[in-house]
């Protein structure tokens, strides 16, 4: 299939590189995004994958990168149209934002006269979001903040949930999009299914999620026809677990955070999540659990203010069933010995 994209003409069966043109730098350097674009001979889905939207979260660059190396994907139907840092600016700094200090994933649609971050999502809008027929927006926890790999959509929109459970990450957090995220502009103005997928941290590349990206987008794939089924996964192996909500449990009190609960852990009810401590070993606060729920976002850094966000909960009804645990298992274990998923070493003959 033919596509067109910042005045470029791609091809069918192609692997083309576009250079979309986005503002420049102060000393008149230009700038411009990269997207790797792969068509097959046959129209179908056009697939699009958006990661660094915000610019330190760096995990969906490597996940790219092995999914474009992957050899299922030379052979399509339709068109992936792969970015790997639509933030640029942020990325060179190992930062969240925009030069301008905003928050680009709050800035969609973005406007062409706006701000330099307006202007920005207005490009993305305009050259990537409006051909799209698919889009999976690829995010980290903010730094010091780890994701269990989850994918977070609105569930009453029956085609995100299907392309969710496709996507096989071990949760699914059903969650409406805010006003001037790419998923708000993908679903509102375009109507299109958009997944948000949220896994590892800022500025550190993590295995597990990075693999459950990589498999995650093949399955999307393979659920969209666009390659054929893959011959060693025979089958889901485990349904992802739904979660209709979720809560952060903030810290009671200042000090050094100790002896927490992991990603992935299901607490009680009146459960410890961890403890706060002083340097003289004096006082100490337990950060008790007010409902139960599994661990999906943890704080990485022992260091915490009085009110600080500490843990994000999945929420459930009830005591946590065997069959949640079981589930993480599995799924770690799937992840674990699984190759398919590596990308090419690095290196190779001098
Ligand atoms: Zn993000």
């Amino acid at each position: 299939m033919r596509l067109r994209i910042a005045d470029i003409d791609i091809p069918p069966e192609s692997m083309t590189s576009v250079e979309i043109p986005v503002p420049g730098l102060y000393a008149h350097a230009p700038m411009s995004m990269p997207v790797r674009v792969v068509t097959g001979k046959e129209r179908g889905p056009i697939l699009l994958i958006l990661a660094c939207v915000h610019g330190d979260e760096i995990n969906g660059m490597e996940i790219i990168r092995r999914l474009l190396s992957n050899p299922s994907v030379r052979k399509i139907r339709g068109a992936i149209v792969a970015v790997p840092v639509v933030n640029v600016y942020g990325l060179q700094a190992h930062s969240r934002y925009m030069p301008d200090r905003r928050d680009l994933n709050r800035s969609f649609p973005g406007s062409e006269r706006g701000s330099l971050t307006s202007r920005m999502a207005h490009i993305v809008v305009r050259e990537l979001l409006s051909i799209a027929t698919h889009c999976i927006d690829i995010h980290t926890g903010a730094l010091h903040r780890y994701n269990l790999p989850q994918i977070r959509a609105t569930l009453a929109e029956k085609r995100n949930l299907e392309l969710a459970r496709a996507f096989g990450a071990p949760v699914i957090l059903d969650s409406e999009s805010f006003e001037g995220s790419v998923r708000h502009a993908a679903g509102k103005m375009f109507n299109i299914p958009c997944l948000l997928y949220e896994a590892g941290e800022a500025l550190r590349y993590d295995e597990l999620s990075i693999r459950t990206g990589v498999r995650g987008l093949l399955r999307v794939m393979r659920h969209l026809d666009m390659i054929g089924k893959a011959t060693r996964e025979k089958k889901a192996d485990f349904d992802p677990l739904i979660f209709k909500q979720s809560s952060w449990v903030r810290a009671p009190i200042s000090g050094v955070m100790l002896d927490s609960r992991q990603p992935g852990d299901i607490v009680d009810r009146d459960e410890i999540l961890g403890w706060i401590g002083d340097p003289f070993a004096e006082k100490q606060a337990a950060v008790i659990n007010p409902a139960a729920g599994m661990v999906i976002c943890t704080t990485n850094i022992p260091l915490v203010n009085e009110g600080e966000a500490l843990f994000h909960m999945a929420r459930f009804d009830g005591a946590a069933g065997p069959g949640m645990h079981d589930t993480l298992q599995t799924y770690r274990d799937i992840i674990r010995i699984s190759d398919e998923f590596l990308g090419p070493v690095a290196g190779g003959p001098e």
